[in-house]
């Protein structure tokens, strides 16, 4: 029997079967608008058919130009467009799979100058104010949706997703938040839902009966004046009263400044949301957000808190994850840590999605790994993402791999990394590695510091250095006092801190140490998680907005950093906030524009603003950024031997994991 009874179930919708209860949810990649977009989007979905998805979901496509997530934005409004798609759901139903495409009418979130709202009120996460729509122009709107429907009936979807949550054009009707209309469309909850609802039943009645409907419903907006559990089940029962087959749950607005999908989210930290409006509807429920394993799936499915599990970043990381539950091998799946930086960071920079520890998502057409038709001898010196990543690539391509790694762990950097309070994730990735490597027969050779002599006598074809980094002691007088420490003295080797600490340096480790230095010590859990970010788990008024409780260690910390820019500037799109919001709150102070004078016993003196002053520490870390490591490469060059560098070794100024690994994988399936 399988180890996941729940998730591997069939599900039926009464006129169509879904082979189990995984929803890809929607997630825009930028294929859509790329070129080439369509054949890629075919490749990437097809993959994940093949994966054995229950049900996909596009990205959102709009329904008109007002609705368009930017200029330029995907859009479903002619037969043209439509038979664009025809590619994309020709190569899902190949391989065996279903897909819905998501409808998404942005509404006051349009990134453009035709933006649109049930309000001319702008939102704070965007330039852009919306014009108000008139009674005939929301009917009209309505009218596109069930048109664009029609489009992707034609176009071979299976069904499509109306985008009702998030924050987006119908959440914005139905919440008081966005909704200041006294006509029809506005006022009473009836008139606030009436958009969704004639939205839905328009939909309904120009693509008939056997065409799969999800409704996505927001059930906790997170935002002030947003709805409250009563309204979300009202709702809910309207929804399947109006046609809808499947409601899928939606957590927080995009304006919201809650994490709901970051790493520091436990894993399933939102199906208690679903559960509570389970039993008042009869048609399957959906849930979602940071449901990354199969075991998470199923524990949550067992429980009943939904009947399908929605996820989207998962399937970025392993379109074979549910084949792999199949099978009974989950530890093969790569599994999506929730960092974000290569999913929604590239959107936000306008640069089309991927994944950060499975670079061939979205680029399935592009970065092609088969077999080797020449089997060469490789080292890899050093088991850091770089490392680990074209050793496996070039193993499972059939080369013969050897991994020397000087500590007596895989996974370099990423030992660091997942000491970091809510960044255990990483955990997964070393994980992953290991398992695929040692199925993939790479000789890995850990508590060896390999020779430059090692390399060239050893006869390999190729050695690839990704020796990493080595943190960089910035020449500031006294920094070789007893009370200075570099970050991989304090977080791997655990190195005790006193309670008055100066972190030099703010860069994405600076922020990490001070999370780690002003962090309560609480349990990562859901229970912790909620009240630290003030969710009423009542819902009871304000879209779950509560109080957001105290956290803060009795450490004090001061962050600080040459430049004048703003703190955390470099940091995530889609995360930074999320640290610097962390910090703020437990009170870490932060200087910027700082000259470094001195460092002693009693802290570092610093001038800022033209003033001199001191800043008392009994410990200073250093987190001053990293120089290459790279101290092999000359003497094995000299001795004719191909060297490569990947990841730190290579340019320590952008190390990062993502660009490490994409490097990794590309070399490897180069050699
Ligand atoms: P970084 O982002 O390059 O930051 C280095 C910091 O050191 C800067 O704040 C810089 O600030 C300061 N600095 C540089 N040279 C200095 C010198 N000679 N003296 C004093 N201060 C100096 O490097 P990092 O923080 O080590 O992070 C490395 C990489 O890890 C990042 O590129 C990032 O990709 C990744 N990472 C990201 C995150 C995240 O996003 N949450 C977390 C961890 C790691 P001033 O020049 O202004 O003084
Ligand atoms: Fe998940 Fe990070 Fe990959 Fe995005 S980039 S899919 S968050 S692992």
């Amino acid at each position: 029997m399988s180890n996941y009874p729940h998730l591997l179930a069939p599900l039926d919708l009464g006129f169509t079967t879904l082979k189990n209860r995984t929803l890809m949810g929607s997630m825009h990649t930028g294929l859509e608008e790329a070129p080439n977009g369509y054949e890629r989007m075919a490749a990437f979905y097809g993959e994940r058919a093949k994966g054995q998805v229950g049900l996909i979901v596009t990205g959102g496509i709009a329904p008109n130009e007002a609705g368009r997530v930017g200029k330029g934005g995907s859009m479903m409004n002619s037969k043209e467009e439509a038979n664009h798609h025809k590619i994309v759901t020709k190569a899902v139903h190949d391989n065996g799979g279903k897909i819905c495409m998501q409808i998404l009418h942005t509404g006051r979130y349009a990134y453009h100058d035709k933006a649109v709202g049930p309000s001319n009120l702008r939102a704070p996460i965007n330039l852009y104010k919306p014009h108000k729509l008139t009674h005939d122009e929301v009917l009209q709107t309505i009218q596109d949706f069930a048109d664009c429907a029609a489009y992707a009936q034609e176009a071979g979807y299976d069904g499509v997703e109306i985008m009702g949550s998030e924050g987006y054009l119908i959440n914005q009707f139905i919440a008081k938040r966005t909704n200041d209309r006294d006509d029809d469309w506005g006022g009473s909850f009836e008139n606030r839902t009436r958009f969704a609802l004639e939205t839905i039943r328009a939909v309904r009645k120009k693509v008939g009966t056997n065409f799969i409907i999800v409704y996505r419903l927001s059930m906790l907006d997170l935002v002030e004046d947003g709805g409250n559990i009563d309204e979300v089940i009202r709702l809910a029962k309207e929804v399947e009263l109006a046609g809808a087959n499947i409601i899928n749950s939606g957590i927080g607005w995009h304006e919201a400044r809650i994490p709901t999908i970051a790493m520091m989210v436990p894993r399933g930290a939102f199906s208690w949301v679903t559960a509570k409006v389970k039993g008042s509807v009869s048609i399957p429920l959906c849930t979602s957000n940071r449901i990354n394993t199969p075991e998470v799936a199923e524990d949550i499915l067992a429980r009943g808190d939904a009947d399908m599990v929605s996820m989207a970043r998962p399937f970025l990381a392993d379109g074979f994850f549910v084949q792999k539950a199949m099978d009974g091998k989950p530890e093969e799946i790569n599994t999506c840590i929730a960092c974000n930086q290569a999913c929604l960071d590239h959107i936000f920079q306008g640069i089309t999605a991927s994944c950060l520890v499975n670079p061939r998502a979205c680029n399935e057409t592009e970065l092609i790994i088969e077999p080797t038709t020449k089997k060469k001898k490789i080292a890899v010196v050093g088991a850091g993402p770089g490392g680990m990543s074209t050793a496996n690539t070039a193993a499972e391509r059939g080369h013969d791999v050897t991994l020397f790694e000087s500590m007596d762990r895989l996974g370099g950097q990423l030992n660091i990394a997942k000491q970091i309070p809510g960044k255990d994730e990483f955990n997964e990735t070393i994980r992953y590695f290991g398992t695929m490597m040692k199925k993939n027969n790479v000789n890995i050779q850990l508590n060896k510091r390999v020779s430059a002599k090692e390399l060239i006598d050893g006869g390999y074809d190729e050695v690839v250095l990704a020796t990493g980094v080595i943190p960089r002691m910035p020449p500031i007088p006294g920094i070789e006092s007893s009370n200075v420490m570099s970050y991989v003295d304090l977080v791997l080797h655990k190195k005790p801190a006193g309670k008055q600490v100066a972190v030099i340096g703010a860069g994405g480790i600076g922020f990490d140490v001070s999370v780690y230095l002003t962090d309560a010590g609480h349990p990562f859990d859901k229970e912790h998680y909620l009240k630290e970010w003030g969710i009423d788990t009542s819902i009871s008024e304000n879209g779950g907005l509560g109080t957001k409780s105290e956290e803060k260690s009795d450490r004090n910390v001061t962050m600080m950093k040459r430049s004048k820019d703003k703190f955390g500037s470099n940091l995530g799109k889609t995360t930074g906030w999320i640290h610097k919001t962390t910090l703020i709150d437990r009170k870490v102070e932060q200087i910027s524009g700082v000259t470094y004078k001195s460092i002693d016993a009693e802290g570092v003196t610093i001038e800022a603003k033209g003033k001199e002053r001191k800043i008392l520490a009994d410990t200073v870390v250093i987190c001053a950024g990293q120089d290459p490591c790279r101290e092999l490469q000359a003497e094995i060059e000299a001795a004719g031997v191909k060297v490569h560098l990947v990841g730190g070794a290579d340019l320590a100024a952008e190390l990062d994991a993502k660009r490490a690994i994409d490097q990794g994988t590309r070399l490897a399936a180069s050699l």
